[in-house]
Order: C-alpha cells, then sequence, then structure tokens
C-alpha cells in the first residue's frame, strides 16, 4: 500500500492546500539531547504513513534551533527528493536570540528568523511561516508587512497565525483583508482539555485550522494511567508537563476516558485525537517513539462518534 493510501487528506480551510489528519510537530523530541537514529526514524516513519507536513519553530530544540538543524539533516539525507511533497512549517514569535529584535512581532525580528530557519533547514523556502503569539506592542500591520513580505520573496509559500485568542484573531483577519494578505491557517491549543480554542474556530471563516496538543502533552493517552514514567515528559525536568498537573482529578477523567475509548475499540490517544477532528483540519501530534505515532494514525479507522459516546465524553470533561 502507498504511503497516500494509508492516510486522510483534509482541505485546509477553503485554499488548495491539503494537509495530512494527522501531522507531527517537533517541538520536543529533536533537539540536540535526541539520539539522532530515533529522530530519523520518527520522520522516515512518519512520511512512509502518510504524513507530509512536519511543523517546527525557531526555538525548538533544546537547544533553540536545533530541531530545525536535525529536520534539515535527515531532510538532506533521506527526503531530499521528496521535498515537493512535503509541506513543511516554522514560526517566529518567541525569544530566539539577545537584544531587542530577538523576540516578539518586528518586521526585523521575523525576517531575520525566517532567514535563520531557512538556513538551519538548509530550505530555499517553508511552505508555511506562522507568527508565533501576538504581540501587544508592535502594530499589526509591522506584522503584516513581514508575513507579507515573506510571501513576496518567495521564502514562504503561505502564511498563518498562532495564539491569537477570538479577538486577537478577528483584528488580523480584517487587517489582512484590508491588505490583500490571505491568512492560510490559525494554529491553537485544542483538546479535550483544552476546550477554549472553540471560541476561536468560530471566527475563523474561510481560514485553516490545526489543533496543536491535541493530546494534551501525553495526559490523554495511557501514559500516566499507573504513575509517571520516567521517560515520559511529565517525568523530565524543563518541560511545560509537570508532575504537578497529574492531579487526582485529572487521573479520574483520563481513568473513565479510556474506559469510553475502549468500548469503541481505541486507544485514549486514538480518541482523542479523532475527537479534534470533528472541529479542526489537522491534529498536530507529538511523539517521543515511533510505535505512538503508528498507533496514533490508526485513529484515522474510526473517526464517527456515537451521540451516546459524545454526551459520555462531556459528562467526563
Ligand atoms: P501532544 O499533545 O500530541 O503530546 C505529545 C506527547 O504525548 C508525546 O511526546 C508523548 O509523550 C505522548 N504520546 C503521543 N502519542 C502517544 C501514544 N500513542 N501513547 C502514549 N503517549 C503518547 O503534542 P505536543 O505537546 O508534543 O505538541 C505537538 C506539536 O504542536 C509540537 O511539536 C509543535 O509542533 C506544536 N506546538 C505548537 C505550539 C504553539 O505555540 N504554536 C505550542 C506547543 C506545541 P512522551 O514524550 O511522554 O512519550
Amino acid at each position: 500500500m502507498s504511503r497516500y493510501d494509508k492516510m486522510k487528506y483534509r482541505r485546509c480551510g477553503n485554499s488548495g492546500v491539503l494537509l495530512p489528519a494527522i501531522s507531527l510537530g517537533l517541538w520536543h523530541n529533536f533537539g540536540t539531547d535526541a539520539p539522532y537514529s530515533n529522530c530519523r526514524e520518527m520522520l522516515l516513519g512518519s512520511f512512509d504513513l502518510g504524513i507530509t507536513h512536519f511543523d517546527l519553530a525557531n526555538n525548538y530544540g533544546p537547544l533553540p534551533g536545533s530541531a530545525e538543524e536535525t529536520f534539515g539533516r535527515v531532510l538532506a539525507a533521506d527526503l531530499k527528493h521528496h521535498r515537493d511533497e512535503l509541506f513543511i512549517s516554522s514560526k517566529a514569535g518567541y525569544d530566539m536570540w539577545d537584544g531587542p529584535h530577538g523576540e516578539w512581532g518586528s518586521k526585523k525580528h521575523m525576517i531575520s528568523s525566517l532567514d535563520q530557519s531557512l538556513k538551519r533547514m538548509g530550505l530555499d523556502y517553508v511552505d508555511l511561516f506562522y507568527h508565533h503569539r501576538p504581540d501587544p506592542d508592535t502594530p499589526l500591520d509591522e506584522t503584516i508587512d513581514a508575513l507579507e513580505q515573506a510571501l513576496r520573496s518567495g521564502k514562504a509559500l503561505y502564511v498563518g497565525i498562532s495564539n491569537y485568542n477570538p479577538d486577537q484573531t478577528k483584528a488580523m483577519l480584517e487587517a489582512c483583508k484590508r491588505r490583500g494578505v490571505r491568512l492560510l491557517i490559525h494554529q491553537m491549543n485544542y483538546s479535550m482539555f483544552q476546550r477554549s480554542a472553540e471560541d476561536t474556530i468560530s471566527v475563523l471563516g474561510d481560514v485553516g485550522s490545526i489543533a496543536y496538543c491535541p493530546l494534551a502533552q501525553g495526559l490523554l493517552t495511557d501514559r500516566y494511567l499507573k504513575g509517571i514514567p520516567d521517560d515520559s515528559r511529565a517525568g523530565t525536568k524543563g518541560t511545560y508537563l509537570q508532575k504537578d498537573n497529574i492531579t487526582e482529578d485529572r487521573l479520574a477523567k483520563i481513568s473513565a476516558l479510556n474506559e469510553i475509548a475502549k468500548a469503541r475499540g481505541q486507544s485514549l490517544a486514538q480518541m482523542a485525537l479523532v475527537w479534534v477532528l470533528q472541529k479542526v483540519d489537522s491534529a498536530l501530534i507529538g511523539a517521543s517513539r515511533f510505535s505512538q505515532i503508528e498507533e496514533n494514525v490508526k485513529a484515522l479507522d474510526h473517526v464517527e462518534f456515537s451521540a451516546e459516546e459524545l454526551a459520555a465524553i462531556g459528562k467526563v470533561l
């Protein structure tokens, strides 16, 4: 079976872009501390499952920038003949270098960051360039200048935003429309445990959507049902998922959701992914090993929910 028969592709908003229903992000487990062989296995294995969209950002690592370097290394060694099949994104906006323009949404930050990202990945262009977070101090028009320049210069084929709340999203969409700049997509934190993004989705109109942390960084899996493994994200120091995020109340919800998933013949991770796909175009997962990606892609074998299942999930949440 070809990789393209194994995946479902979904239109991103009303654009010509077709995203895999499951995309892979390189926020964790692709930095300098990650074994290269595991990174390579996850990337090539994902591509063989039809995952064509890989999501990066300037600062992913650790060290910041190293995930882009790892990705560039695999791309050069193994995937260079497949460049046109891949949809590669990067972002600028979080702190990346010292001094006044090392973060946020100035044109100076955004364009310099994009140039650095292209160099680290060994690319002439990214498919998608995001403003990673709203900037309260830079005029929106300047950030749009930067996105527009990325498009006009050919360094990005499409542009998007991330982490803008509904009001910020509306303001950005209006300003982009006035300027004739087309936003492809909004990338937002969305999962059964993080539902505030539904308000953002409701203002998107024709703009596409992709859910990051759809597994709530691993909480919406069976990973923590029997304690906190040392090799898990919550068991690792310096991550954004800490042991004290795993409360008794959380665990009770995870166990209850796990039972609902079992009854529909899925793992909790699989059910959590198809649940977000009811509202977004793609679910942007992370992984620490290829077997997780394999399991997650199998979620697409069963995407429908009965009214009873949705009610049971709603009750738990
Ligand atoms: P997820 O919610 O998918 O969490 C991924 C983690 O869940 C894995 O590292 C693994 O944890 C665990 N996991 C995944 N599959 C399974 C499975 N089948 N069984 C058991 N455990 C599983 O997403 P991430 O938090 O990793 O974020 C995904 C991507 O979203 C990022 O790489 C990035 O591209 C993007 N992102 C964007 C942000 C933004 O501001 N725009 C912010 C954050 C993320 P373990 O390591 O413990 O094995």
